[in-house]
């Protein structure tokens, strides 16, 4: 069993934070293990709904009284939040949007279209979930460039090489995540973002998997974009952060238009638009979403992200040897550098049915392609089992993950 002994993360304590995690799911105590899907909410986080509806409801920007003043500053404050914890240099060049996708959908419809033409080509790892593909295949349908996909190898680990290779004159963005979804590699961006800049080109970290679990560093890796989600980083649904240089962001063009992203509104004369941030926050925002979002990261640095981040590595490790016995069993993933996601599939036993029946003992664990269809197609797959983990989950709860799943194997096989 992997010794969990050095680490000083309080998982008791932890866990006070979680009502969900006491209740039972078919009689049995929860064991949430889909955690790199949404984590659980810890009740400060909460407990901000409450707050604001209950106190300071009132719209942003716009109000001269006092709970329109409490709110704005409440929202704003969280930009300078999520800028700490980004390591960003400016509040400005942080954008609040409803998630991930959205905020890489804004880079695609609004960087993209202004920088990208027939010939143009922009490469995307095979890793990526589909958030982090299927928006720049619609535009690709639209624009003309060509997709290009970074390979990776048998053990889902991006080939470095042939990123290498892959570079042209026309080179113009990289996609790419910083943690895979569905394997949990760890990729080099800060390496990748040197090779693209390189080339003069720029690029795009989805950090959707990355935020809950390390500590980011955009102005070290030198992320031109980067991008996560509030749910999967112990915050709300409904809200997420896009990052962009400022430099970039100045540069490009609105995507969505309404209230608060401009300056001037005229028949006569043309619209003109607020500077950076608001220029991309159209329309009333998730107001409590966002200052939830602000209040979960300061849970998580409350307890710290290098702790978290070993503390889901030592859990790993405990549920990799724990399955490691498990006849017909294959994991999925197998690179050095790997987070907190233990991807497999079992010989003679569908995913789906793994799933199921490991529900019936109280064990939520994922099954399905986990949006990530490409990757998953190379392995020969349409579908794997993934349990992921967080910094509430416990070894007593891999002990009964392994357990149950022994037991649904042995049921099926
Ligand atoms: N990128 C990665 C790597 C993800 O894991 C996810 C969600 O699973 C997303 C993007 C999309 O995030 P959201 O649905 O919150 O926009």
């Amino acid at each position: 069993m992997a010794d969990f002994s050095d680490l000083t993360l309080d998982v008791v304590k932890v866990r006070r934070d979680f009502p969900i995690l006491d209740r039972e799911v078919h009689g049995k105590p929860l064991v949430y293990l889909d955690n790199a899907a949404t984590s659980q909410t810890p009740r400060q986080v909460t407990a901000v709904f409450d707050d604001y509806y209950g106190r300071y409801n009132a719209n942003i920007h716009r109000g001269l009284h006092t709970l329109a003043d409490e709110a704005t500053a409440a929202f704003e404050g969280t930009r300078e939040t999520v800028r700490a914890f980004l390591n960003a240099g400016e509040d400005r060049e942080i954008i609040f949007t409803r998630g991930t996708t959205e905020a890489i959908n804004l880079v695609a419809n609004s960087w993209g279209r202004a920088n990208l033409g027939p010939g143009d080509e922009v490469l995307i790892s095979r890793l990526e979930h589909h958030s982090n593909i299927v928006p720049w295949q619609l535009l690709a349908g639209e624009l003309g460039f060509t997709i290009k996909v970074i390979p990776v190898d048998e053990r889902g680990v991006l080939d470095m090489v042939a990123y290498r290779d892959l570079f042209t004159g026309r080179t113009r963005l990289v996609a790419v995540n910083h943690i895979s979804n569905a394997f949990g590699t760890i990729n080099p961006v800060r390496e990748m973002a040197r090779v693209a800049h390189e080339h003069g080109a720029r690029i795009l970290v989805d950090g959707a998997q990355a935020a809950p679990h390390q500590c980011i560093d955009v102005r070290d890796i030198d992320a031109d974009f980067y991008a996560f989600s509030g749910h999967k980083v112990y915050g709300p649904t409904g809200v997420g952060v896009l990052y962009g240089k400022a430099e970039l962001l100045e540069a490009m063009p609105p995507w969505q238009g309404g209230g608060e992203m401009i300056r001037t509104v005229s028949f006569e004369t043309p619209t003109t638009f607020a500077d950076i941030p608001h220029k991309f926050e159209a329309g009333t925002p998730a107001i409590a979403e966002v200052i939830a979002l602000g209040r979960a990261l300061q849970w998580v640095q409350g307890i710290g992200l290098e702790l978290i981040g070993a503390w889901e590595a030592r859990l790993l490790e405990h549920a990799t040897e724990g399955v490691r016995g498990i006849e017909g069993l294959r994991v999925l993933g197998t690179a050095p550098d790997k987070a907190g996601v233990l991807s497999f599939v079992v010989d003679g036993a569908h995913s789906q049915d793994i799933g199921l029946l490991i529900d019936q003992l109280g064990v939520a664990i994922r099954t399905g392609h986990h949006c990530a269809q490409p990757l998953l197609a190379q392995f020969g797959l349409d579908a794997t089992c993934r349990a992921s983990f967080a910094a509430y989950n416990t070894p007593e709860e891999i002990d009964v993950f392994v357990e149950g799943l022994e037991r649904v194997v042995g049921m099926l096989r």
